[in-house]
């Protein structure tokens, strides 16, 4: 008797706690059973393979408006078909308030677009000018719907807050209950830096990481923590990339802060030396924080084994290489000023963790599932609907070839960019069929017809985003 819509057959089941071999029941698009012998009206062979939950990354930035002439290079549609290429099945992307505008219009924009995606998403609201008028009318609509985290910047013109601004947005979302997400970076230090690399005629694209340096993340992490410690809120740190931020993080945990990190796939593989790359190819890695040494990389590990770094995220921020609205916008040969922030990854991120991490013996597949799937899921009120293989669990499933090897290219990521700052990396593991809730949204290589199918998750008040009440 076919009982099951879907049965996933005789794979390696692993969740951050467990691994064992089991068939997998789908019905209704959730996870109906765990066992052995299932039968349902469809099923696929996994044998020998890995049957992991979908990936959940937490900090995606999928056709977000920038500031023309730059243009995001991913659609909802594009965005999250490399998201599924890579095993991932949910993404948290951003609602962008514009200095001086409605965060409530914002949202109204961007949910519309979001109705593309393949999988499902969530929003965090970036407030970048908070008036009374967005922290008390607009932004607890939109937090009760289910946007339950907030987004600033403590660097960029046009996205900044001041101190003073960035405590009304802290203090506003402990009263409504919703995580506080940073992009910590000490701003007049950047702009003085950068300055001083202007005026010696220093702008080609390895100088990037000398007008942001390691101390420009230390103190305004440090900043941010006693920010929040001081109003008791809850914060993620993001995109800590490398030695001293994350001692900042440890520093804040080690008191028993409510404090959280993530790093990003591009800090664990990449460093400044790509920012010197012959001609302008530098450009292609120019991203905030920016990349650091061998030895960051080394401590990042040594933080995320120690489980200072909570999980690992892309920070996707699509730009083109070539074209009027990509890094050359500015022209052939820009300052570093003027070249488009951010990095492309979705795709790349999990087989790049499970590649660095799992095959070479730095982490537990377990590990890996609660890295780039579970510890997201439970920050962000998601948890267990996603983030987890169980019964009653969305099936959001990723079946990956754990000996499959991969040299990535960036006709593999299936985004909107023209390049991948990973090309020519050499992964052992590799997803091959992603399902979203039961669908299957990629596989054979190519993503399905399935825009649209992915759904709003809103998130309910959670145990993470309560203060400690001090
Ligand atoms: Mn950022
Ligand atoms: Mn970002």
């Amino acid at each position: 008797m076919d009982s099951f819509d879907l049965v996933i057959k005789g794979g390696q089941v692993a969740t951050a706690s467990d691994s064992y071999v089991a068939d997998l029941g789908i019905s209704g698009g959730r996870i109906a059973a765990i066992g052995t012998g299932l039968s349902g009206a469809r099923s696929i062979d996994a044998t020998g393979k890995l049957v992991l939950p979908g990936g959940v990354d937490s900090h995606t930035h999928i056709e977000q408006p920038s500031p023309p002439p730059q243009k995001n290079a991913d659609t909802f549609a594009s965005g999250s078909a490399s998201a599924a290429a890579g095993g991932t099945t949910t993404v948290i992307c951003f609602v962008g308030q514009k200095k001086g505008g409605s965060l409530a219009e914002a949202a109204a924009d961007y949910k519309a677009k979001a109705t593309q995606s393949r999988i499902d998403y969530s929003f965090h609201l970036i407030i970048t000018d908070p008036t009374p008028k967005v922290l008390e009318e607009e932004l607890p609509p939109l937090v009760a719907e289910g946007s339950r985290s907030v987004k600033i910047f403590l660097t960029y013109d046009g996205a900044r807050l001041n101190d003073a601004e960035a405590l009304r947005v802290l203090a506003a979302s402990r009263k409504l209950g919703a995580l506080v997400c940073v992009h910590a970076e000490h701003h007049e230090l950047i702009q003085h830096l950068t300055a001083e690399l202007v005026a010696k005629g220093l702008t080609t694209p390895k100088y990037h990481a000398l007008a942001k340096p390691m101390v420009v993340e230390r103190e305004c992490t440090a900043r941010i923590v006693a920010l929040a410690e001081a109003l008791d809120v809850p914060i993620q740190v993001f995109h800590v990339s490398g030695a001293d931020s994350a001692e900042e993080i440890f520093r804040a945990r080690a008191r028993g802060l409510k404090v959280w990190a993530e790093t990003c796939t591009q800090y664990l593989v990449l460093t400044a030396d790509d920012l010197d790359r012959p001609g302008m190819e530098g450009a292609k890695y120019i991203c905030s924080p920016a990349l650091r040494t061998t030895a960051d990389q080394a401590v990042l590990w040594a933080r995320i084994k120690d489980g200072t770094i909570h999980n690992i995220t892309s920070d996707h921020a699509p730009s083109r290489f070539a074209g009027p609205d990509g890094k050359l916008c500015a022209g052939p040969n820009p300052p570093f000023t003027k070249v488009p922030n951010g990095l492309t990854g979705l795709a790349a991120r999990l087989p790049i963790l499970f590649s660095e991490g799992v095959s070479k013996g730095r982490i537990t597949v377990q590990d890996f599932v609660a890295l780039g799937c579970t510890n997201a899921a439970k920050l962000f009120g998601m948890f267990p609907r996603k983030g987890t293989i169980a019964v009653g669990s969305d099936a959001d499933i990723a079946i990956w070839d754990p000996a499959r090897k991969v040299t990535i290219t960036n006709a593999l990521m299936h985004h909107g960019s023209d390049y991948t700052p990973f090309e020519g990396f050499e992964a052992t593991g590799w997803p091959e069929t992603t399902l979203s809730r039961g669908v299957v949204v990629f596989e054979d290589g190519a993503p399905t017809d399935t825009v649209g199918h992915g759904r709003f998750v809103a998130r309910a008040p959670y145990d993470y985003i309560k203060p400690l009440g001090a």
